[in-house]
């Protein structure tokens, strides 16, 4: 016997609470589906910047739930399991996951994205042995040492400048002459005495029996390797965006992500996609926020009128 909810959303990061806030707001029954402990991405993040009226940041481990508990207080269902699968029912979708069938009428994916790994030797067996993805975690526990970042953009920025609060040394290894992202974070990280740069290299090993000891690198153009003597390296060299469970059921973009039109809608009827894992996101907070309003709205006039987009 499945559960019925007028939106089901799937994820349970800033993009998957917000649009459950609003979903709820808006007077709907709604289930969310996460994995863990919701808050995705930026539930480790000591600061999130560029939210508006926060400007020191605030940190992602208050927003995020202080957005859930918003959303709970409307009635909206959580439930501590990932979506399994999706398939079309009747005029809706159908969820498979470990807590059972979940049906609705509107369904919201807000699955965000994985970050992509680098694939080199060494590094799954030493994940969480000096292989981190996430500077707050574990930078308490580096203080005096030296890591590694793999990455040149704003992640990348961002979590070596939290690193330089904590470790002796950071250095940043990048493909291409130098830094990509926002300005503010550039300048932060080249004014830091702690942040050594070095562009046009590549790793290419992760060195260490039980925890990492060293990163083996080459540089791009002379392809001469060197090793750097190091306790960690944390990688931040993309993302991949989560959608295996709707590949075959909506049109997606060359990167994977889904399409979407400017009110979040696929051309699956009654679907829409939110945040990271939307076409064109801009990869931020606010977008995340902005997206998640816009596709419940977008579902509370479908749920009305079933009208979905012309296209
Ligand atoms: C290190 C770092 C720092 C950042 N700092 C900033 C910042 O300072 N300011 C800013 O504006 N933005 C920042 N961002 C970007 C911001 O985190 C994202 O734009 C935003 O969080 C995206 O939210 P999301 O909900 O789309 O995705 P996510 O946060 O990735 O959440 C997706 C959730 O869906 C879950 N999920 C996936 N598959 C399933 C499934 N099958 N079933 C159930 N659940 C599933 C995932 O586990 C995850 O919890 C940062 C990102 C990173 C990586």
């Amino acid at each position: 016997m499945s559960q019925e909810f007028d939106v089901a959303i799937i994820g349970g990061g800033l993009a998957g609470l917000s649009a459950a806030l609003t979903a709820g707001r808006l007077g709907h029954s709604v289930v969310l589906l996460t994995d863990g402990v919701p808050g995705g991405e930026l539930l480790k993040i000591e600061k999130i910047d560029g939210v508006p009226g926060y400007a020191e940041g605030v940190p992602g481990y208050d927003l995020c739930p202080i957005t859930q508990e918003q959303a709970e207080e409307l009635g909206v269902e959580f439930v501590d399991e990932p979506a399994t699968g999706i398939s079309a029912e009747g005029e809706g979708w159908k969820i498979a996951s470990g807590a059972g069938d979940i049906v609705a009428r509107g369904l919201i994916m807000a699955t965000g994205t994985a970050m992509a790994r680098l694939g080199l030797p060494g590094e799954e067996r030493l994940h969480g042995k000096g292989v981190s993805e996430c500077a707050s975690c574990d930078a308490p526990l580096l203080r005096g040492k030296v890591a590694v970042v793999a990455g040149g953009g704003d992640s990348a920025m961002q979590e070596a400048l939290v690193l330089a609060d904590h470790l002796e040394k950071v250095i940043m290894v990048m493909r291409g002459d130098g830094l990509a992202g926002q300005a503010r974070y550039r300048e932060a990280v080249e004014e830091n005495p702690k942040i050594e740069l070095r562009c046009n290299t590549v790793p290419t090993e992760i060195v260490g029996e039980d925890a990492v000891t060293a990163v083996k690198v080459k540089d791009e153009a002379s392809g001469v390797e060197d090793e750097i003597a190091a306790d960690a390296i944390f990688t931040f060299i993309g993302l991949v965006p989560n959608t295996g469970l709707v590949a075959d059921l909506v049109a997606l973009d060359d990167t994977g992500r889904i399409r979407v039109d400017a009110a979040m809608r696929s051309d699956a009827k009654g679907l829409c996609a939110v945040g990271n894992v939307r076409e064109g996101s801009p990869h931020r907070a606010v977008g995340a926020m902005g997206d998640a309003a816009a596709a419940a709205v977008a579902l509370d006039r479908y749920l009305a009128t079933g009208a979905w987009r012309d296209a």
